[in-house]
Parts: structure tokens; sequence; C-alpha cells
């Protein structure tokens, strides 16, 4: 229960392992991977954690609370002004229009989403409602929760994307085997076309809640043309069976790849062919591409989403979606950092779905950009 959690810290992982993104996701305060540095007994004491510069103050005193309680105040402040924001539009001072969306991992997620003003989901990472329970979501339970993002979302997109499982993201009830590399392994896509039950069932459910809002079918971790062509076929299955049980679904619902392996960036164009838009990953391409591990702290400082060779793929999926006319946006962390904005604007990429907490601050800085 998020609500309970003011903020955590861990011994293990990074920035960019996935507990972090969903911290971030849910506005959680925390400090990743400080190590042997955590002690047990510190069990009990009070903490400062200050997300801002990952540093933790342990039984701080009076001056050092102070300070930070004014530092909190002024952050509250800051994200209050921006609430100005809420109803403006994304389009910079010459006039372009930019999607800014949201990810989420949860229907808790959706309240921050409604309350941020986003122009919808960008990315409804479904894992979170695989790894809840010892045993894997029933099509009832996955309809109910995709349901509601429709509804409270109403006419605005929301992609969901099927389960990418594997990597550090694990599900009891799936084996992945005992890997060295799970990353590398057997995830996302290529699981969902091997374990076509499990794929299958979701997609029943998505097209099924897809008639009470504007739903999509987004699918990671794609690293061939003919992975996406075996999605096809099975979705078209699933309509098919839904058609001949008289159970309606949106007949028009939209396809999406996420493009975050250096293969699919490659075969941008063909892919780009075959489904309606396209979703920038840019965590795993640029583990991928660097061959930058999310999950080791060694190699932390190496993960550059700002390496000229992510930078160029980036131009380079942008400019083979518009040649067929389909739009791109990014959902990977790189989407919120304000720093890449005019960059992203310059390269024509549509929208950039983040955090329900960063939609005001992107919109500000979208709108400052000339
Ligand atoms: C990404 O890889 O950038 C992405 C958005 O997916 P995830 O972080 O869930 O792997
Ligand atoms: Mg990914």
């Amino acid at each position: 229960d998020k609500s309970k959690i003011l903020g955590f810290i861990t011994t293990a992982g990074t920035l960019n392992s996935h507990t972090s993104v969903l911290a971030r996701t849910k506005g959680i305060p925390s400090i990743i991977g400080v190590g042997e540095s955590l002690k047990v007994e510190y069990d009990g004491k009070s903490v400062i954690i200050d997300g801002f510069t990952g540093k933790i103050y342990i039984e701080p005193d009076y001056t050092t609370l102070t300070k930070f309680r004014k530092k909190r105040d002024s952050n509250l402040n800051y994200r209050k002004n921006l609430e100005k924001l809420k109803g403006k539009e994304n389009v910079t001072q010459s006039g372009q229009r930019i999607a800014v969306l949201a990810n989420v991992a949860n229907r808790e997620d959706i309240e921050s989403v409604l309350r941020s003003d986003a122009g919808g989901i960008g990315l409804y990472r479904t894992e979170f409602l695989f790894m809840e329970n010892d045993t894997l979501p029933t099509e009832d339970q996955q309809y109910l929760e995709y349901k509601l993002a429709a509804e409270a979302m109403g006419s605005k997109p929301v992609s969901i994307r099927t389960v990418d499982m594997g990597s550090d993201k694990t599900i009891r009830e799936i084996d992945e085997g005992k890997v060295r590399n799970p990353a590398l392994g057997y995830r996302g896509i290529r699981l969902l076309l091997n374990d076509e039950d499990v794929f299958y069932t979701q997609i029943r459910a998505i097209l099924r809640a897809s008639i009470y809002g504007n739903l999509s079918i987004l699918l990671p971790m794609v690293t061939s043309s003919e992975e996406v062509s075996r999605a096809k076929e099975i979705i078209e299955k699933v309509k098919d069976d839904l058609r001949s049980s008289k159970i309606l679904f949106d007949e028009d619902i939209n396809l999406g790849v996420m493009i975050e392996t250096p293969a699919a960036v490659m075969i941008s164009g063909e892919l780009a062919r075959q489904v309606d838009y396209f979703s920038i990953g840019t965590n795993d391409l640029t583990a991928l591409t660097l061959g930058v591990d999310r999950m080791n702290p060694k190699v932390e400082e190496l993960f550059d989403v700002e390496h000229p060779a992510i930078m160029k793929m980036i131009r380079i999926i942008t400019n083979n979606a518009h040649l067929e006319e389909k739009p791109v946006a990014i959902c990977g962390d790189a989407a919120a950092d304000l720093g890449l904005t005019e960059y992203f604007i310059k390269v024509g990429i549509d929208g950039l779905s983040v955090e329900p907490q960063k939609v005001l601050s992107l919109r500000k800085k979208v709108r400052e950009i000339r």
C-alpha cells in the first residue's frame, strides 16, 4: 500500500532497475544501491531521504531537519505552481504540438494520471498485475483492470503493453530457468509467443475492455518482423473467437511495438509498415546498445542515454516511422529528462510518456521551447 510508504532505501540495484522505475512512477522518494553502508543498527531511527541528491541523513539534528523541511516545502510549492498549467496545451513557442502522456504500473496510479492532466497513458506496464500473486491473473481480473483504465481516461489513448516478463521482473509461475543473463533471455514477446495461453488471455482481456475507451496493444522487446506477424495472427484469432461468441470489442484497436532493441531500430522501416505506432523504450535500448546491465551498479555510470548512438537511433526510428506516417513516442525514462526535450522535439518525436508527477514540468518545458 503505497500510501503508507514515505520513501525507501535499497542496498542493491541501480536507478535503471524496475524497482527504481516503479518508485518514480509512484512518486516515492528512494535511494537505490547503497550497498553495505545501510546497516541493521539504523533500524527504528529517523531518516531523511533526499532523492534529488541521493543522500541519506540518519537521526538528523534540528538544523538539518529544518533545512530539509524547507527543501520539501519549496518542492511542494514548485509543484503547486505547475498546477496552473493544467488544461493548457503542450505546444512549443513555434507551434509544434506534442503529446504528453503518463506511464502507469497498476490501477493505483490512474488517479495520479488524472490529477496530472496527462493526455493519456503512453505505457501501462502490466507486469505488476502478474507479479502481485502466486498465480497468473485470470482473463476477468485483467479485463476489469483494463476496463477501469479505459473508462477513467475516456477518449484519451491508453497503451496497454502486453506483459514483459523476464529479466528483473520475475513471475513465480513462469520458469525462466537458471540463467546468467536474464535480460538477454526468455522474456517479452518471445515468452508470449511461446506461452500462447498467456498472450491469448491477455489480448482477450484487452479487446473485451476496449469498448470502454481508447485502448491500444503494445508489444514488448520485439526483435523481428516475424514476431509481429505471429502476434498479429494470434490477435486475429482472438478477434474471430470474440466475434463468434458475439462479444463486442473495438474493431479498429491500434497495435504498436516497443522499439527497445537495436534490432528493432535497424528494421524500424519494416516494423512501421506492420503496426500503427512506435513507443521507444530508451531503458532497454540503452542497456542493449551499450551492453550495460540495467541492474549492475558497477556499470551504472556507463548507462548513458545521451550517448550519440542512442540519440542517432531515436532520429532513425522517428524518420522511419514518419515515412510510413506512423506516430512515435518515447516511454523510457529519458522521456522525462528535460535536458533532452528540445532534441526530441527537433527530431520530430510526437509524444513523450513520463511518470505522472513529471507531466506538468514536461508541459512547462515544451511550452518554453522555441
Ligand atoms: C524501456 O525499456 O525503456 C521501457 C519503457 O520498458 P521497461 O522499463 O518496463 O523495461
Ligand atoms: Mg523495456
